[in-house]
């Protein structure tokens, strides 16, 4: 049998004990199947279903990769509504709360320009949004990608679900060509699969029909 708890993972020791402190002893399933790709940094394809632990297998992989000392965009994830990337950037600080200095910024539509163009002016290590404002921070010359080694896309399915795709585009056409894509979701309708051989270097492709 494979060993599925998280001290197994050649994780970095302060990521390690935070998630001994928060109780996660045991992956899920699919972060079990994914952490492993992840680390070894493939582009990543992964579907399970609501509250398979998704969020913590894209965020400890971009956690591990992230060098905190570089003041720097260096994680873009991408997530469907507001509430989402809320939910996701309270879990990477969860995740992250033993890395000092670190900031997760979610910008996110629906809430005013202002705030959010001087949070970037102070700058990010990871930033959450909606594709939408994503799209409006680029064009604006305030959000730079070009230090992004880590992109995710969450509940891909439902961003495709509310026409994002044209957004979706436009975002990859500003990251470096080099990075590691991780692609979630809850099912797999066909777009993904196309929209996923257009941004994606031979993912992984990881199903996990049951939570357990
Ligand atoms: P999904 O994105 O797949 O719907 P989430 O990432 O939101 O799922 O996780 C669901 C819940 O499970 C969250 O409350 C999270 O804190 C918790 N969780 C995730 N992974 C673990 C784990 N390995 N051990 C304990 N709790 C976990
Ligand atoms: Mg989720």
């Amino acid at each position: 049998m494979t060993d599925t708890a998280f001290d197994s993972l050649a994780l970095k020791a302060d990521l390690l004990s935070n998630l001994a402190s928060l109780d996660y002893h045991q992956m899920t399933p699919i972060q079990g199947q994914s952490l492993p790709h992840i680390l070894a940094g493939k582009d990543v394809i992964a579907q399970g279903k609501t509250g398979s632990g998704k969020t913590a297998a894209f965020g400890l992989g971009l956690l591990q990769a992230l060098d905190v000392k570089r003041f720097r965009v260096q994680s873009l994830v991408l997530c469907p509504t507001r509430e989402l990337a809320d939910q996701v950037a309270k879990e990477i600080r969860r995740l992250a709360r033993s890395i000092h200095n670190i900031k997760v910024l979610t910008l996110c539509g629906g809430t005013p320009f202002g705030p959010q163009i001087g949070s970037l002016e102070h700058g990010a290590h990871i930033v959450v949004g909606t594709p939408g404002r994503i799209v409006e921070h680029i064009n604006k010359g305030r959000l730079k990608l070009e230090d992004v080694n880590c992109f995710v896309l969450d509940e891909a399915d439902r961003m495709l679900e509310m026409g994002f795709q044209p957004d979706l585009e436009t975002i990859v056409a500003a990251l470096p060509a080099q990075r590691q894509n991780l692609l979630f979701s809850a099912t797999f309708p066909a777009q993904i699969n196309s929209m996923a051989k257009n941004i994606m270097d031979a993912p992984e492709v990881i199903k996990v029909a049951s939570t357990h």
